[in-house]
């Protein structure tokens, strides 16, 4: 699966997570003014001094173990189901960063495998933006508990 396929099933599977999400309409330009609306999984935070900040909000996975009555990403509901690698968050964060998209990554995530197992590909996610690329913007990561 492309990259950008990817991205489009773990953008609008991370609307769920309750945040402050902002980007979730597409609208085009009416040719009156300037710019498009896109779904692209961008949200919005505010720093410690106040400053609005945009996010790549995405989900690792929507392929879940679990099977949890209420949640999108439930094993048992049909949807379509996408997985990234480290390397490929890492990529898009950086890709987005330096187009001026985004000024840091809200990455939350559905169980695969393990626990133990999703957890280790976040923690290696984050390690590759902070040790490989010099990443110092704003990483939001869920922490991923034992059931
Ligand atoms: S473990 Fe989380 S992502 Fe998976 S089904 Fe339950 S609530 Fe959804």
């Amino acid at each position: 699966m492309e990259i950008l396929d990817k991205l489009k099933i773990l953008a609008d599977s991370a609307k769920y997570d309750a945040s402050c999400s902002s980007s979730g309409s597409n609208r085009k330009n009416t040719n009156v003014g300037i710019g498009n609306g896109h779904v692209s999984g961008i949200c919005h935070s505010w720093g410690a001094d106040g400053r609005c900040i945009s996010l790549l909000k995405i989900l690792f996975t929507n392929a879940c173990m679990y099977d949890c009555k209420y949640c999108i990403n439930r094993s048992s509901n049909s949807v379509p189901r996408a997985t990234f690698t480290p390397r490929e968050v890492a990529d898009l964060t950086i890709h987005f960063y330096k187009r001026n998209y985004i000024e840091g990554l809200f990455l939350s995530s559905a169980v695969i495998k393990s626990p133990d197992y999703t957890m280790e590909r976040l923690v290696e996610t984050a390690s590759i933006l902070r040790n490989e690329y010099h990443f110092n913007g704003y990483i939001h990561c869920k922490t991923i508990p034992r059931l």
